[in-house]
């Protein structure tokens, strides 16, 4: 394989390879762009079949972090760390503190955090031997910790934005379909029952879904008939890759925006959805509420009310992307990209 012409490779600046013979840690730091900042991006832990599939992983993800902090307008580069190995049954402290040394070494230009199959908890263990890590436990009224509601309240305000360009109206009255209702889909769920919308919902753990039935009166729906219900918007919430060419066909809903990282399955499904007249929220900017609250922890001295003040940009900045995805003919999803890239490019110039 010729890591560099690799189609994901694009241009990273550094791809990092960590093993720890004591603890067993295999481990792939990507740094894709320090352009804006530190690169800053969340630690994956998973069962990958091949370290061919964690290096893709890994590029993919750490592209697609430049993008979304350059897009909240924040001060970081973008890059991912991945560790191969099964989270339930391959976790110790001391492997968490062996991931933390390898990005100790990297003397600041990469800074780790939470992601799938790793934990508040486990980024503990980072911290104990290096500073470049976010997402640690906060005592209350402290800005940092779970950033799940915060992506949640991005999410909202997106999907308020989305509906007043594509519906012309406001949320009351309508019906949004939520796919996962984990630490974003469920905080999701309240503040848009809080607006008077009808929920319908689905998760692949069944006592959640009761869970949001009981407390807001949320109709349960099967989880593999989610994406096509009747609805107004469908919110993923869960999984990537749900809008594919096969999915696409069968949506009812005239909106997607949701949380769900990599929600399109290919780039071409973009042109699929505007094809189709469906208005995408682009996953990495409506979901950046989470990042935001970190990028304040990392860099301190932040309040509450400053970090609510950088989500309540979100959905001007989607506006901006459906107002010249309409004009130029284009899907959303490419004049996200197309945006992210040029704010990289103009501070590479400065
Ligand atoms: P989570 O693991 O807490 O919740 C996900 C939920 O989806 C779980 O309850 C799971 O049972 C459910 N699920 C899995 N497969 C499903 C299916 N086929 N149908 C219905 N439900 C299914 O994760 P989360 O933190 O709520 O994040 C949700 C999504 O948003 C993920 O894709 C994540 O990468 C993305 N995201 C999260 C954050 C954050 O701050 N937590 C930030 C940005 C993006």
């Amino acid at each position: 394989m010729d890591l560099f012409s690799l189609p994901d490779f694009d241009g990273h600046e550094q791809v990092v390879f960590g093993h720890d013979r004591a603890t067993g840690l295999r481990a792939i730091i990507a740094i894709h762009s320090t352009a804006l900042g530190p690169a800053a991006g969340g630690c994956r832990m998973w069962a990958y079949p091949s370290s061919d599939e964690a290096l893709t992983d890994a590029l993919r993800l750490s592209r697609g972090m430049s993008y979304k902090n350059a897009m909240a307008e924040l001060d970081l580069g973008g890059g991912k760390a991945v560790i191969i190995g099964d989270a339930r049954v391959h976790k110790t402290p001391a492997l968490f503190q062996a991931f933390g040394r390898l990005v100790d070494a990297l003397g600041g230009r990469y800074i780790t955090a939470e992601d799938v199959g790793t934990s508040t908890a486990d980024m503990e263990q980072v911290a104990g031997v290096t500073r470049f890590v976010s997402g640690l436990k906060r005592a209350s009224g402290e800005v940092g910790g779970d950033p799940g509601p915060k992506t949640a309240l991005g999410v909202f305000l997106g999907i308020q934005a989305a509906v007043r360009f594509q519906l012309g109206r406001g949320l009351e009255g309508l019906t949004v379909a939520v796919q996962g209702l984990g630490g974003v889909g469920h905080p999701l769920c309240r503040l848009l029952a809080a607006e008077g919308v009808r929920l319908k919902v689905a998760d692949a753990r069944a006592e959640l879904a009761e869970r949001i039935r009981e407390e807001l009166g949320a109709a349960i729906v099967p989880v593999d008939t989610l994406l096509e219900q009747d609805a107004d918007v469908i919110a993923p919430c869960a999984l990537g890759a749900v809008l594919s060419a096969q999915s696409i066909p069968r949506l009812r809903a005239r909106i997607i925006a949701g949380a769900a990282n990599n929600q399109l399955a290919r780039e071409s499904d973009g042109e699929l959805l505007m094809k189709a007249g469906i208005l995408y929220a682009p996953d990495y900017v409506i979901n950046a509420g989470g990042i935001i609250n970190v990028a304040h922890e990392y860099r301190g001295g932040s309040s509450e009310a400053t970090v609510h003040a950088a989500i309540k940009k979100i959905p001007e900045r989607l506006t901006a992307i459906f107002e010249r995805a309409r004009h130029e003919s284009l899907p959303t999803s490419t004049v996200a990209d197309q945006m992210a890239r040029e704010r990289l490019q103009a501070h590479r110039r400065a």
